[in-house]
């Protein structure tokens, strides 16, 4: 026999015992979305690797090792999409969104591809959502987005979820916070991997990102703090984000360390974690980025956004969800005994479908047996039986699958027999 061809690393198959959980997610996430006002946008699969690059930035893990890229036909690179803020800004400046409002208020739900090293929480198709607030400058803005996120979050991990905090200011006071960071690791230039040494060169923010303990160790004992070096008015806009937040009893933890892996962000960055997760503890992260429209060729607008990822919510809140999200019960199974019910039987199972009932029709043929057999593995409430004879006198058999009583019942007062077995009246006394 051939070899069945396989699943490779890092992707993964939802299976029904798990989609009708997705389903759940989804609809959560639509819901308090709609709450806080913010409209769904959808864009491609893949975009010009442009995007990425000037989007994300050379530097960064996403752009420098984990993008599928590929050159199509006519010779154009594309990236299947890695994140969703380049596109969804792309589409905001492309469909001039800014001209219908002084504030766009978007989110998304979609599946991203990074080729990582697949592990527990680290896959390379996943799934985001996320959301991405262009228009206003304001901490209120901020606030008002990580809210969001926390809200969500709670919402599958009513505990154990810690939101973190910082400022990593305005890019016109970072060259000078850069500086600094050099002259740190210029000692050490030659005892750091290829990879950092690259970051040290270009990009130093970056070095913030690196997996190598003996950076980390620098960073810990002799690098300056970033929310040490932001302007006045980055420490008031902090000030007032970290107030806010106070005010509406968020709990969070400033870190100085954190500048998150992308190099769009100004000011505030922000992550939510779970101590259930172990190494990939990371459920969200966003911040702002005041200066990304304006990079990628639209007005200078700012922005504010973030994103979480739905496996690892899945990982921390599976289990409760599974005891909580039942899919919908099966109504009836439909047991055909004779060739001559066939053909009335898939008439039956369309009309109760179209009355909204869920139905299920045997088509395998089987004996009487084996399919009331199945009629009770399928988990459904009732059974309706046609054979030779219900065809003839115009009825079937109807079985209540809890009870097992079983009555032959007029087609006409079909409806209204599984009504009483569906949807059985509370007893009054
Ligand atoms: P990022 O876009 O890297 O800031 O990630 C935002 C969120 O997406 C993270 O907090 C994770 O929950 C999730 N995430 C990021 N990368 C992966 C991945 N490779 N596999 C699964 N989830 C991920």
């Amino acid at each position: 026999m051939d070899e069945p061809v396989k699943r490779i690393r890092g992707v993964r198959d939802i299976l029904p015992e798990e989609t009708h959980l997705w389903r759940f997610v989804e609809w959560i996430v639509h819901a308090v979305m709609s709450t806080y006002g913010y409209q769904e946008i959808r864009t491609p699969a893949f975009e010009l690797t442009d995007l990425f690059v000037r989007g994300v930035g050379l530097e960064t893990d996403i752009v420098n090792k984990e993008m599928y890229t590929f050159t199509d036909k006519g010779g154009k690179s594309l990236t299947l999409k890695p994140e969703l803020t380049a596109p969804v800004v792309r589409a905001y400046i492309q469909n001039h969104l800014d001209r219908e409002a002084p504030i766009t208020r978007l989110y998304y739900f979609d599946d991203l591809y990074r080729q990582e090293r697949p592990q527990k929480g680290r896959l390379r198709q996943f799934s985001q959502f996320g959301v991405e607030a262009i228009g206003s400058p304001h901490p209120e803005q901020d606030v008002e987005v990580i809210a969001l996120a926390y809200d969500l979050c709670s919402l599958f991990e009513p505990q154990g979820l810690t939101l973190r905090l910082n400022s990593i200011g305005s890019p016109e006071m970072r060259g000078e916070y850069l500086e600094r960071l050099r002259e740190v690791f210029q000692p050490y230039a030659a005892d750091l991997d290829q990879l950092d040494r690259q970051r040290l060169k270009n990009n130093p923010l970056r070095l913030f990102d690196s997996k190598n303990p003996e950076t980390q160790a620098i960073l810990d004992q002799h690098a300056p703090l970033i929310s040490d070096h932001i302007s006045s008015e980055d420490r008031e806009h902090y000030e007032e984000v970290q107030a806010s937040l106070r005010a509406l009893g968020i709990p969070f933890e400033h870190d100085p360390k954190m500048v998150r892996g992308l190099d769009y962000y100004t000011r505030t960055t922000f992550e939510i974690t779970s101590g259930k997760l172990g190494a990939q503890d990371a459920l969200c992260g966003g911040g702002r980025y005041d200066d990304l429209v304006k990079q990628l060729g639209g007005p200078d607008i700012p922005a504010v956004g973030f994103a979480a990822g739905v496996e690892r919510l899945l990982l921390v809140a599976g289990e409760r969800l599974q005891e909580k999200v039942t899919p919908r019960q099966l109504d009836v199974y439909l047991v055909v005994l004779a060739e001559e019910a066939r053909a009335p039987a898939l008439a039956r199972a369309q009309e109760l479908r179209a009355a909204g009932y869920t139905v299920i029709l045997e088509t395998l043929r089987r004996s009487a047996k084996a399919q009331l057999r199945e009629a009770n593995r399928s988990g459904a409430r009732a059974a309706l039986i046609l054979g030779e004879d219900e065809v003839k006198k115009g009825t079937c058999m109807v079985k209540r699958m809890d009870t097992g009583e079983q009555e032959e019942v007029a087609l006409e007062q079909l409806a209204e027999k599984l009504d009483g077995i569906l949807h059985p009246k509370p007893e009054t006394d």
